[in-house]
């Protein structure tokens, strides 16, 4: 579904990616995994164009990257995003959280669209907070409104970046389980996290990432058990 090859990033001086080369299939539940400032982030951001990138290729189903305009929006509304941050719209309710886009970009019907925003709102267990405002619900349930947000574009692929980084401990694993969940009905996912867990459980693969450069990637039995990198290692005798 999505094909890098030789992608080259830099700010400035600073060259974040360098010849990543990586290949997610259909289906597939691929972890990104890696020390702090490693490009892990900016990886995400170059799959749904939210960062250029100075060198390589990236297709997405078969086709380059969109550069603008309709093809742009379209790629956008087809590669959803989850941010560790949650990013709603504060002044909207949950229920315009997940209506919005599927108006705007799908051009639903607003009945059509808020029928489809409930039942995934009810999905992810939030249902009955529809008409509150993201301030009103905890840091897990604003994550899981995040989530049906990003599914009510019927995406082909979620994008997720440290999802559970900003929550208290009790509301990790209710995100997870909605993640583990999506896994499991085949949805075509990559993840930024360091929830090793979620790895073991939902992952075919697991992608070590340090300075820029994909290290190793492997199983997440044979990563965790036997990485053969001096730097992966390192990284999971600390976070382990
Ligand atoms: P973390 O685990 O802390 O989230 P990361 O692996 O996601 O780290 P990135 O956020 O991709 O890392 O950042 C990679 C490097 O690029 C870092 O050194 C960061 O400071 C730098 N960087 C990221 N975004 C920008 C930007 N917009 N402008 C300049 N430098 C940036
Ligand atoms: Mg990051």
């Amino acid at each position: 579904l999505v094909v890098l090859a030789d992608v080259n990033k830099h700010f400035g001086n600073l060259h974040v990616l360098r010849d990543i080369n990586l290949t997610i299939s259909r289906g597939e539940v691929v972890v990104v995994i890696g020390p702090s400032g490693g490009g892990k982030s900016t990886l995400c951001r170059t799959i749904n164009r939210l960062e250029t990138v100075d060198s390589g290729t990236i297709t997405f189903d078969g086709q380059p990257l969109a550069a603008e305009g309709r093809a742009l929006a379209r790629l956008r509304s087809e590669v959803g995003m989850v941010f560790q941050s949650f990013n709603l719209f504060a002044h909207k309710t949950i229920l315009e959280n997940v209506t919005l886009g599927p108006i705007k970009v799908r051009g639903l019907s607003r009945t059509e669209a808020e029928r489809r925003g409930m039942e995934l709102l009810e999905r992810v267990d939030i249902g009955a907070q529809a008409s509150k405002y993201p301030a009103q619900l905890s840091g897990g349930q604003q994550q899981r409104v995040a989530i049906a947000r990003a599914l009510a574009m019927n995406p082909k692929m979620i994008l997720f970046d440290e999802p559970t980084s900003a929550l208290d401990p009790e509301m990790v694993q209710e995100v997870l389980d909605v993640m583990i969940g999506l896994a499991a009905e085949g949805m075509t996912m990559m993840v930024v996290t360091h929830e090793m867990g979620f790895a073991r459980r939902a992952a075919n693969r697991v992608v070590f990432m340090a300075e820029g450069q994909i290290v190793e990637e492997n199983t997440p039995e044979a990563f965790f058990t036997s990485a053969r990198s001096e730097r992966a290692k390192d990284f999971l005798s600390k976070i382990l």
